[in-house]
């Protein structure tokens, strides 16, 4: 008698299965902000191959894609066009802050730069580092991938107000 594992039938919610479908297609908007940037094609090139995770489709504009990732330092004049950016994309979408710029600021404690995206739009995943490395975003990715797969984020995150953007 063929055990369980060899019928070709699969039970499973079509939640379970969206959220399966999205973790393996992520589409990242395209735009760099500093030197991780530099990292970030790194990733998608030949040695590091991003689309083994499904997620090399690098879209130009931000309507076509569901993940931000934030590779470099943020300024006060660039925040409200990140804000705006991730505005547009479309439900269900996720942020990856990839580097210590990106994440907190870095080596940049002044006036000029924001001290985290997170200030800005809301973060899922840190890929720490300056330089952040192309393994490092590769890891964020798959975890990204796993998070999506438990349910991603289960409420509507709270977001600070264009107001709060302006002064971050
Ligand atoms: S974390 Fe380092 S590599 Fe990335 S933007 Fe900042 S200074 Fe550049």
């Amino acid at each position: 008698m063929a055990g369980v594992e060899d019928r070709p039938i699969l039970f499973a919610s079509v939640k379970k299965l969206a959220q399966w479908a999205q973790s393996g297609s992520l589409w990242p908007a395209q735009f760099g902000l500093a030197c991780c940037a530099i990292e970030m094609m790194a990733t998608a090139a030949s040695r590091f191959d991003l689309s083994r995770f499904g997620a090399e489709v690098m879209r130009a504009s931000p309507r076509q894609a569901d993940v931000m990732i934030v590779a470099g330092r943020v300024s006060q004049k660039m925040a409200p066009i990140v804000r705006e950016l991730y505005d547009q994309m479309p439900e269900p979408k996720w942020v990856i802050a990839m580097g210590a710029c990106a994440s907190v600021g870095g080596v940049f404690n002044n006036y000029a730069v924001v001290q985290g995206v997170d200030r800005v739009v809301p973060v899922d995943i840190y890929v720490p580092g300056c330089p952040p490395t192309p393994e490092g975003l590769l890891e964020a990715v798959m975890q990204l991938q796993k998070k999506i797969r438990m349910g991603g984020r289960p409420m509507a995150p709270v977001m600070p107000s264009p107001e709060e953007v302006a002064h971050a």
